[in-house]
């Protein structure tokens, strides 16, 4: 039986993979396996959840180098009989589904939110025309690459059943060098993994921010904003934006201040389990976007909160 071979250097996109994956196999009549690449750890969570993992080691492979990845990756699904590969559509599993696709000659899409079996033939939903509407689109190539988006999926619950396999390949040439890591320094807060959001947009003041982050700090959560937050006014790094350009987050709770709501901000933070949005503007789409919708002036709701929080 061909199968369907999930593969993330995120340990936890690669859980949501396998969710992903098992949804689809049964109607696709297809097998699933993991391919895990020098993370020990990840090999042994996968295996946890019941996937059957083929994991490489080998130093040369790194996460950087999507060439050689790409490479490696063809050699496991000529061998394990791959027909399809997911992949995170995060920006290295975008780049490297690129790649394969090519190299397999197989049709490819990222940013995909969905997978469904019609007919035999797999379909995919993706958002377009900047986030306004939802397309559904179906791979017709023998073999298929699909980067599904982070959160579109649960990660995958604790089964019996997973054993890790060593997979020996060929060696692959590099096509990068890499000379050192570093953290990035700073701000490396994940937002997309936050359970609360506390999302500023232009409505809020330069003042109110400090106190915006601390009631996210108090709630257990992180601060993001808007685009123009970041990227015009700098006021937080580009990882904190939500949208289109910026991160798909699926908090429990969002709340979200000053937005409002252009359908490229919402596509990024609409499947929140719960927003509570605050503009002045009654008619603000933020507002009909929300669960609990607050015609109020944002500095003062961030005080007011802030004070009840303490
Ligand atoms: C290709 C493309 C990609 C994009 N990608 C993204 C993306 O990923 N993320 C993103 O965010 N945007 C994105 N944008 C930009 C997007 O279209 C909007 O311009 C942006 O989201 C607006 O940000 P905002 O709501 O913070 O600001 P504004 O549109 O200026 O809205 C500010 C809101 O605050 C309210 N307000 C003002 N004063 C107060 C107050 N005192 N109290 C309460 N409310 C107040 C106003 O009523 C208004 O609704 C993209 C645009 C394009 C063309």
């Amino acid at each position: 039986m061909a199968g369907i071979l999930i593969y993330s250097d995120q340990d936890k996109l690669a859980l949501e993979l396998l969710t992903a994956a098992r949804l689809i196999a049964k109607d696709a009549n297809l097998n699933v396996k993991a391919l895990v690449i020098n993370n020990d750890a990840q090999a042994g969570e996968l295996a946890s959840r019941g996937a059957e993992v083929y994991q490489i080691c080998s130093p040369e492979l790194f996460a950087a180098d999507t060439a050689a990845l790409a490479a490696a990756l063809q050699q496991v699904i000529e061998k394990l009989d791959s027909s399809m590969v997911l992949l995170s559509s995060n920006r290295r599993g975008k780049e490297l589904a690129g790649r394969l696709a090519q190299k397999l000659a197989a049709g490819g899409l990222s940013d995909v939110s969905g997978l469904q079996v019609s007919g035999g033939k797999i379909q995919c939903t993706r958002n377009a025309l900047g986030g306004a509407t939802v397309a559904t689109q179906q791979i017709d190539t023998e073999k298929a690459v699909i980067a599904l988006a982070a959160r579109s999926f649960e990660a995958a619950p604790i089964q019996d059943g997973g054993k890790i396999n060593e997979f020996v390949m060929d060696a692959v040439t590099p096509s990068v060098k890499l000379l050192q890591t570093e953290l990035k320094a700073g701000d490396v807060a994940d937002i997309q993994a936050a359970d609360v959001l506390v999302v500023i947009g232009q409505g809020v003041e330069e003042d109110d921010l400090p106190i915006a982050e601390k009631i996210a700090k108090k709630l257990g959560g992180e601060i993001a904003c808007s685009k123009p937050v970041a990227t015009d006014k700098k006021w937080l790094p580009e990882d904190r934006i939500i949208g289109l350009s910026g991160k798909k987050c699926k908090p429990q709770l969002a709340i979200i201040l000053g937005v409002s709501g252009q359908v490229q901000f919402t596509v990024g933070i609409r499947d929140a389990h719960t927003i509570i949005a605050v503009n002045n503007d009654e008619n603000a789409y933020m507002l009909q976007v929300a669960d609990y919708a607050m015609v109020s002036d944002a500095g003062q709701v961030i005080n007011e909160l802030n004070k009840a929080l303490s």
